[in-house]
């Protein structure tokens, strides 16, 4: 694959690793690619990290055309740098793609593609404890009508941003919100697919969470608002009566990286681990009579966030004293030992660059 390079002359200065943050720095270079019905995809190029500058009949503005991943880059102790199942990533980006009738990338180019990027840009993976180089793949529909259709014209872009650690004041237990009003996705929408319109249509709750002093919603089934589907942005575990216990894909929530990852550990290491419905009422009673032993939310941000509280319908239940949990704690342990490079990956996990 031949990809275009165009030198940036202004190369930045890298922010303090206590200044970092979530998203707020992006490295020197991103990635662009373009597509068009005729054409395909082309013009593969690593250009300098610049405004874009799009038509303001684009797709995208008018009509939510847009899907995204998020990943990460991470620094080990011998100065290497390595990824978490990548390709992962971009098959779920294919998965998004065809939801929202944007074009589907080739899966060998793009994570080439990905890996040059990456390689190019690897100077600016922080090396503290916790932090790593978030990747943002995005694409957006890029035709220049109003019209309403399939699109016929794209652009697939890679940007970089070096991040600080989501624990910086160390594994503290967060508080949710069971939403019983707005949904987040119904089946047959676009909930497995990662679109930024999930997330506008999200903000309201998470909002109101917010101002009631909880971290997050937890999401019930767009039908009958009895099944739980997921947190926030990331998916939910529960340990009850010692088996954990999960949301099924039933096509309204996102199939999390982390979530497969949680699962393949647990069932390696010979757990009882069920995806099925599960229905607020058996949460409540699991709650009340002291079975659900643990509760937490997995995803790329912060691998494993243990729940200490959840709210529902205006009733608090505390959750294993509002502690981590062992197995909450096993599971973080585990998947950051292997995507920092301080354990053994048995698994065929890492890619490194
Ligand atoms: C990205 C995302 C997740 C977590 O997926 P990971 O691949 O584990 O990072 C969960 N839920 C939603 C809505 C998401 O957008």
């Amino acid at each position: 694959m031949e990809i275009k390079f165009v030198e940036n002359n202004h190369l930045k200065e890298k922010p303090a690793a206590s200044a970092l943050g979530f998203g707020k720095y992006f490295t020197d270079y991103m990635f662009r690619w373009t597509y068009s019905r005729e054409e395909g995809w082309h013009n593969a190029r690593i250009v300098p990290f610049e405004n874009l500058s799009i038509h303001p009949a684009s797709t995208v503005l008018h009509y939510g055309s847009e899907i995204f991943e998020g990943l990460k880059a991470y620094r080990r102790a011998d100065g290497k740098v390595q990824l978490f199942r990548p390709i992962e990533n971009i098959r779920r980006m294919n998965r998004s793609a065809e939801r929202l009738c944007l074009p589907e990338l080739p899966e060998d180019e793009t994570l080439e593609a990905l890996l040059k990027f990456v390689k190019l840009e690897q100077d600016w993976t922080p090396s503290d404890k916790g932090t790593s180089l978030y990747l943002r793949p995005f694409m957006f529909g890029n035709d220049e009508s109003l019209g309403v259709h399939a699109v016929h014209n794209a652009e697939f872009i890679i940007i970089a941003s070096p991040v600080g650690s989501y624990y910086a004041q160390g594994i503290n237990p967060v508080g949710i919100m069971i939403e019983d009003e707005d949904v987040r996705a119904v089946r047959g929408g676009t909930g497995y697919a990662k679109c930024g319109g999930n997330y506008a249509a999200s903000n309201r709750a998470g909002e109101r969470a917010e101002q009631q002093g909880y971290a997050q919603v937890l999401w019930l089934d767009g039908v009958t608002r009895r099944y739980i589907e997921e947190v926030g942005a990331m998916n939910v575990m529960f340990k009850i009566s010692g088996k954990v216990v999960t949301p099924m894909l039933s096509g309204s929530i996102l199939p999390g990286i982390t979530r497969m990852s949680c699962l393949e550990l647990l069932r390696s290491e010979g757990y009882d681990v069920e995806e099925r419905l599960l229905s607020i009422d058996e949460l409540e009673e699991a709650m009340e009579n002291g079975t659900l032993e643990e509760a937490w939310g997995c995803g790329t941000a912060a691998v494993i966030s243990p729940i200490g509280e959840l709210c529902y319908k205006g009733k608090k239940y505390t959750v294993n004293n509002g502690e981590i949990g062992e197995l909450s704690q096993h599971l973080y342990d585990t998947l950051t030992g292997i995507q920092w490079g301080e354990r053994e990956d048995t698994f065929g996990w890492i890619t490194e660059i």
